[in-house]
Parts: C-alpha cells; structure tokens; sequence
C-alpha cells in the first residue's frame, strides 16, 4: 500500500489579523520541528488580507499556505471574488473548497464545487474539498448518501490520474465547533467510505488520495482519531488558533 504522509491544516477561519498573523507564525516555527522531522504535512489556511504574511514568514518552513475559498472563474462580474490565478501569483498552494460554513452561510453549492475543483487543480492549487453530514442526516441514515452525493458532484469532471491530487475533508457539520467530536470509528467508518467513493473511480488513486477529519479536534483527541487507518490526518479550526495545540496535534499524527 503506498505511503499517505499525514496533514494537519489549521483553519483559522474569520480570525487573524496582519498582526496576528505574524505574531502566529513566528510562534508556529519555534513549536514545530523542522520539516524533514514532522510527522505530518503542516498547512494554514488564512483570510485573503494575511496570505502574504504567513508566506513570507514561512517561506523555506515547508508549512503550506492555503486560502479558504475562491471563484472559478479568472474574470468576470463577481464584485468581492478571488480567482485561482490570482491565489497562484501570491505564492498561495492551496485552498479549501466548500467548508461547511460556506455552503451554510454563504451559498456555496456542489454545482459551483464542480467548477471550483478542477479550476484549483488546473492552476496549480491543491484543493482541500470538505463534505460531511448535517446531525439530522446522520439520525436518519443518510450519512452514506450526503457523502455520496457531495464527492459525487465535486469530483465529476476529475479526471481519474488526478483525484489523488484533491485532498478531502471529512467534517461532520454536527462536530465542527460544537466540542462534540465524531468518535474514532465514526470517523474511520466516514472516511473508509469516502475513500471507497473514489475507489468506485480508480483504486489507484483511493490508495494515494489523503482524506482528513475535521471536527473539534484538540490535542487531547487526535492520537486517537489519527491512528485510525483511513484517517489521514486532521483540518483543525478552534484550536488551531493556538499554534502551541497546532503543532502537538502535528506530534499526534506521529502517534
Ligand atoms: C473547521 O473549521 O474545519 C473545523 C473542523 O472547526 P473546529 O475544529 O473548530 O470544529
């Protein structure tokens, strides 16, 4: 079986400032080892207005930096947008696709998710695709089918040699922010499906493609989580506020 390195990405979300931002990054590289030493890929993903912050304060750490949303179009009348080329001239490698929170707050569907992936990987971004299922879905058996269909639409016009190069999010909406983490084996369970989603594409490409929890992780809980075999790895929104909790959630990945 190929070796997936683990991630662990923290998701700032509406948080960080300039200021903050460097504040951060600097704490972050005096935590983490350095890179041939980490027992995970480590990745930021920041508002616009700090982008250029964090590259330049981790420029050579091998930590990534991601935004975490953007348009598919490279122009256009979308007053408020950002294009993947425009991410790509800023230094950015990443970005993180149909959070939860967007698809909630901010009308992100799985038809602009078809468009959004692609446009990401056609420029050079690794796109960090999240799914997961409402409480409601999840009491009434449709957990399968949510994941089914969000994986389903996002990765329709993927072409199979390039699936591996997403990486997915499994994050149970009920879990994110509520302190109520999904216990290792609903998560091993969830993503052991999302995997065989893309298996029922190219088996090559489930053994290669990196599929994170998310979800209240803390370092308290992530040992756990991330020993589980199909988990690999964990994108982390409170806690990773504190880079003290991002970088020991780094060390649980290492088991
Ligand atoms: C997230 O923002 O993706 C997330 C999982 O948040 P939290 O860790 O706070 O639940």
């Amino acid at each position: 079986m190929p070796e997936r390195r683990p991630y662990v990405a923290g998701n700032w979300k509406l948080w960080g400032t300039r200021a903050q931002a460097d504040e951060y990054c600097r704490r972050l590289l005096t935590l983490l080892p350095e890179a041939s030493r980490r027992p995970a890929d480590v990745g930021l993903c920041v508002p616009f207005t700090a982008l250029d912050v964090c590259l330049e304060l981790l420029k050579g750490s091998g930590v990534l930096v991601a935004a975490q949303n953007m348009h598919a179009a490279e122009t256009g009348a979308f007053t408020g947008e950002i294009s993947p080329a425009m991410l790509v001239e800023a230094g950015v490698q990443s970005v993180v696709l149909g959070h939860s929170e967007r698809r909630l707050y901010s009308g992100e569907t799985d038809r602009a998710l078809q468009e959004k992936v692609p446009a990401a990987l056609a420029a050079g971004l690794q796109p960090i695709l999240c799914v997961g299922e409402t409480e409601a879905e999840r009491e009434a058996g449709q957990t399968e089918r949510k994941l089914r269909h969000q994986v389903g639409e996002a990765l329709v016009d993927i072409a199979d040699d390039r699936l591996a190069d997403v990486v997915l999010a499994y994050e149970p909406i009920w879990a994110i922010g509520t302190g109520q983490v999904a216990t290792p084996g609903q998560a091993q369970e969830a993503i052991a499906f999302v995997r065989a989603l893309v298996a029922s594409r190219s088996e090559k490409a489930a053994t290669r493609v990196r599929v994170l929890y998310g979800g209240s992780v803390k370092p308290e809980n992530a040992v756990e989580i991330l020993a589980q075999p199909d988990v690999d790895g964990a994108l982390v929104g409170g806690a990773s506020l504190d880079p003290d909790s991002l970088a020991r959630i780094t060390a649980a990945a290492g088991g």
